[in-house]
């Protein structure tokens, strides 16, 4: 059945999804000229709220920057639309997702000539990696699929043609039967999953992945803010495979994964081999956060309505 969107904003119109189309001739389709983000809204007592509505938006327009795509839109424009399309499809909770891509005018492989083009669409989106996998703790393998270096594809833009790295990952990892890839920058050291960024705990210690070749997580930076409030001290370094391995705890996280606490890498048990309690007890922090039910945190909250 595919995804139910209901209306899309595109171009500046709200429309039903079945007349939110493109040219088979856009420059984005063939040279995956785009840039997105994945922002969830969550429903709270005083109804649905965007969670860090800015620092998205912000970052989409940070990522059209560094593939020179001039955004047709100023922040406030796309913050407006993308309340707009929760409005009008009476979400109470969803997954958005706002593209801004090269549309069609020629097929050289210079994109500059082509329109810009944007749309917001949201849709109803559960846990990412599977409810069992928040239970169970997710299973994930290394892959051979190596993140690009910041000299091959540029890592911290949030770029449609990235994700043939990520989607060649994950489709690996899915076939042989693991809920998640880690890929490893060109130096063999861990970079992310994905679409998540990695922590771990070991001796006490809350470590997260340094940024590399990984994107800035805007839920990772949120982490840092609750492991704090718990105590912890998060430390970002570089960790090779097997750190990991012998890590007492490794959680992912994400926009769409929130935090999703892992289970195995590569066949070798992480702690008990099912979820760890620092990693469950963050994730319980980070929903409350999300749902408005910790007031130090409501500025990170969008209310619509
Ligand atoms: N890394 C990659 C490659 C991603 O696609 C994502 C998802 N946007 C993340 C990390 C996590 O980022 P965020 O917490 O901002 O969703």
């Amino acid at each position: 059945k595919g995804i139910q969107a209901g209306k899309i904003w595109f171009n500046g119109q709200l429309v039903p999804q079945e007349e939110a189309k493109v040219s088979v001739l856009s420059h984005a389709l063939h040279y995956g000229s785009s840039v997105f983000e994945g922002i969830r809204a969550y429903k709270t007592d005083r109804g649905p709220a965007v969670f860090r509505l800015d620092e998205h938006t912000e970052r989409l327009i940070h990522s059209a920057l560094i593939l020179r795509m001039p955004v047709p839109y100023t922040p406030d424009e796309i913050n407006e639309a993308i309340k707009a399309v929760i409005r009008e499809n009476a979400y109470d909770e969803c997954y958005i997702r706002p593209l801004v891509f090269r549309g069609g005018a020629t097929l050289g492989v210079n994109p500059l000539p082509c329109p810009v083009e944007m749309m917001v669409a949201a849709w109803k989106w559960g846990a990412y990696l599977g409810e069992d996998a928040v239970r169970e703790g997710a299973k994930l393998v290394t892959s051979s699929w190596v993140r690009s270096p910041g000299n091959v594809m540029p890592t911290k833009s949030k770029a449609g043609g990235n994700y043939v790295n990520s989607s060649l990952a994950k489709a690996d990892a899915v076939s042989a039967g693991f809920d998640e890839a880690v890929l490893l920058d060109a130096q063999g050291y861990v970079a992310e999953g994905s679409g998540e960024n990695i922590f771990f705990l070991k001796g006490g210690k809350l470590h997260a992945i340094a940024h590399s070749v990984t994107l800035i997580g805007i839920t990772r930076d949120t982490i840092f803010h609750v492991a704090r409030d718990m105590g912890f001290d998060v430390v970002p370094v570089m960790a090779t495979r097997d750190e990991l391995y012998t890590a007492d705890e490794v959680f992912m996280t994400g926009t769409a994964a929130e935090v999703t606490p892992i289970g195995s890498i590569d066949f070798r048990p992480i702690g008990t081999g099912k979820a760890g309690e620092v990693s469950l007890e963050i994730r319980r922090r980070y929903l409350d956060i999300v749902t408005g039910k910790n007031e130090k945190y409501d500025h990170w909250l969008t209310y619509v309505r």
